[in-house]
C-alpha cells in the first residue's frame, strides 16, 4: 500500500476541519486534509446550511467566537473589518430572534475554502473524494490512518491527527471510548424550492397540509415547517424533514438518505398542488447530503456538562467559548419551534482543551460536534461557529505539538489558549 507522510492529518473538512487545517498550516505544520466530499464546508456545503450560530451571544449581541470563523464571514462580505458585535454584520443577513447570522450563498463557501487551502499550498495539501476508513494503533499512538479514494487505499503516517469527521470515526476505530445520546437527534434533508410567491395564507396552509399528509401516512415525520426566504424573495429554503436514524450505521444511514429525499419531494408535491403561493414553483435541489446532527462523541479527559453551562464553569485551558441555547431536536413530529426541552440559554461558557483529548491515544484530537460533551451540553456546543472555534484550537495545538516534539494528548492547553489569543481567536467568555 502507498504511504504518505505528514506532520498533521485532518480527517474531515467540515466546519471544524477546515478551521483545523488552516490553523495547523498557518502555524507551520505540514498538513494534509482529507474530506469524503468533493469540497470543504461540511454542513454548510454538504447539506446547504448557511447559518453561523454560536458566534453571537444573543442577550448582549457581542461575538464570542472570532478567529477563522470571523475571517470567513469577513471574506464573504458578511462582517466588517474589526467586527465584534451583531451591529457590525450585514443587517440583511441577521436573524435577530435567534441571535444568528448567515452567509448569502453556500456555493461561494466551496470556492473560498479552496482559495484559502491553495493560498497555503506550501504547508497544506487537500485530498477530496477521500474517506478515512481505518487506523493502525501502536503503543497508545495512531501510527497510520488508511484512506480510500480513486488511488485505492493509502496509508497516511502523521505525527498528530485531528478527527473532525463529525462522527468521531477515527477515535472510535482507534478504540477511544465514545458515547451516543438516547435518543439520537434526527437527521434532516434540507431542500430549496424556486419561484414561490408567498401570500398571507402560505405559512398556515403549508403547515396544515403537512399535518394532513402525516395523519394520512404520506409523511412519516416532519417538524416546523420552517419556510425560510433567506437566499431570495421567491426561493423557499425548507427546514421540515425529520428522519430518525443512526448515521454511524452504514445501512441505517443509507435508509435515512433515501427517506429524507422521499419526504422532501412529498412536501414539495403537497405544497405545489395545495398551497397558495406554490402553484408555479419548482424543486431546485436537496442536500447533496442529508444532515446529521448527532452521533458519537468522545469521552475525553474533560466532558462539557449541562452543569458547566448552568454555572458557567471557568477553565484555565479554555480554548473556545460556546453560547448557543440547548437546541435539542426530538426524533418525532413537532409543530412550530423545532426544539424541545427548556431551550436553556447559557451565558457565554468556557470549553476546555481537554474536551478535545480522547482517552487511550496520545496523538489524536477530536474537534467539532464529536468533542467530549454530554447530550445536553452538546446540543449547544455542536453549532457551526463553535465547531470552527474548536477546530481552530485543535489545529494550533497539533502544530505546536509537532514543533515541540510533543503529543497533543499531553500538550498544555494553556499554551494553546495563549497562541489562540495571539491570532485573535480562542475563548471570549469574559466581557
Ligand atoms: C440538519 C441540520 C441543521 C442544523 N442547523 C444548524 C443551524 O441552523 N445553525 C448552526 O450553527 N448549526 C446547525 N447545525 C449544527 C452544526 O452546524 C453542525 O453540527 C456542524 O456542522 C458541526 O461541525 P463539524 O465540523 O463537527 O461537522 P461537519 O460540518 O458535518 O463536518 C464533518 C465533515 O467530515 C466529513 N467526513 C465524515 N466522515 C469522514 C471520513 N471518515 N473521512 C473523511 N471525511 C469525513 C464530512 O463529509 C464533513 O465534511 C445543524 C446540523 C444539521 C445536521
Amino acid at each position: 500500500m502507498k504511504t504518505i507522510q505528514t506532520d498533521v492529518l485532518v480527517c474531515g473538512g467540515g466546519c471544524a476541519g477546515i478551521a483545523a487545517a488552516l490553523s495547523s498550516a498557518r502555524n507551520g505544520a505540514k498538513t494534509l486534509l482529507v474530506e469524503r466530499a468533493g469540497f470543504s464546508g461540511g454542513i454548510i456545503t454538504t447539506v446547504g446550511l448557511p447559518y453561523f450560530d454560536g458566534l453571537i451571544d444573543k442577550p448582549s449581541g457581542r461575538f464570542v467566537v472570532k478567529g477563522i470563523a470571523l475571517e470567513l464571514l469577513q471574506k464573504l462580505g458578511v462582517a466588517k473589518e474589526g467586527a465584534k458585535h451583531i451591529d457590525d454584520l450585514r443587517p440583511d443577513l441577521i436573524t435577530k430572534y435567534w441571535g444568528s447570522v448567515y452567509i448569502p450563498n453556500v456555493e461561494e463557501f466551496k470556492l473560498l475554502s479552496d482559495e484559502l487551502i491553495l493560498k497555503h499550498r506550501d504547508n497544506l495539501k487537500v485530498l477530496y473524494h477521500s474517506m478515512a476508513c481505518d487506523v493502525e494503533v501502536k503503543a497508545g499512538r495512531i501510527s497510520a490512518v488508511t484512506i480510500a479514494n480513486k488511488d485505492g487505499l493509502t496509508r497516511i503516517e502523521a505525527k498528530q491527527i485531528i478527527d473532525s469527521t463529525g462522527d468521531g470515526d477515527v477515535a472510535h476505530w482507534a478504540g477511544c471510548p465514545t458515547i451516543k445520546s438516547t435518543p439520537l437527534m434526527p437527521l434532516t434533508m434540507h431542500f430549496r424550492i424556486g419561484n414561490v410567491v408567498p401570500v398571507k395564507e402560505t405559512k398556515d396552509a403549508a403547515k396544515k397540509v403537512l399535518i394532513e399528509a402525516h395523519k394520512e401516512g404520506r409523511l412519516p415525520n416532519f417538524y416546523g415547517p420552517g419556510l425560510i426566504f433567506a437566499f431570495a424573495k421567491d426561493e423557499c429554503y425548507v427546514h421540515a424533514t425529520r428522519v430518525p436514524a443512526d448515521a454511524t450505521d452504514a445501512a441505517d444511514f443509507t435508509r435515512a438518505e433515501i427517506q429524507g429525499r422521499k419526504d422532501a419531494w412529498t412536501i414539495f408535491n403537497e405544497w405545489k398542488t395545495k398551497v397558495p403561493g406554490f402553484e408555479n414553483s419548482y424543486y431546485i435541489m436537496s442536500g447533496p447530503y442529508i444532515g446529521v446532527r448527532d452521533t458519537r462523541r468522545i469521552v475525553g479527559l474533560n466532558m462539557l456538562s449541562l452543569e458547566d453551562l448552568q454555572k458557567t464553569t471557568r477553565h484555565d485551558d479554555a480554548i473556545a467559548t460556546g453560547c448557543w441555547f440547548l437546541d435539542i431536536h426530538p426524533p418525532e413530529t413537532t409543530l412550530d419551534k423545532p426544539f424541545t426541552g427548556s431551550g436553556f440559554q447559557p451565558k457565554p461558557y468556557d470549553i476546555s482543551y481537554r474536551t478535545l483529548i480522547p482517552q487511550n491515544v496520545s496523538n489524536l484530537l477530536v474537534a467539532g460536534r464529536c468533542h467530549s460533551a454530554s447530550s445536553e451540553a452538546s446540543a449547544s456546543s455542536r453549532v457551526t461557529a463553535t465547531a470552527m472555534a474548536l477546530g481552530e484550537a485543535a489545529g494550533v495545538a497539533a502544530a505546536l505539538a509537532v514543533k515541540s516534539n510533543s503529543e497533543v494528548g499531553v500538550f498544555d492547553g494553556v499554551k494553546v489558549r495563549e497562541k489562540l489569543a495571539n491570532q485573535n481567536a480562542g475563548p471570549f467568555s469574559e466581557v
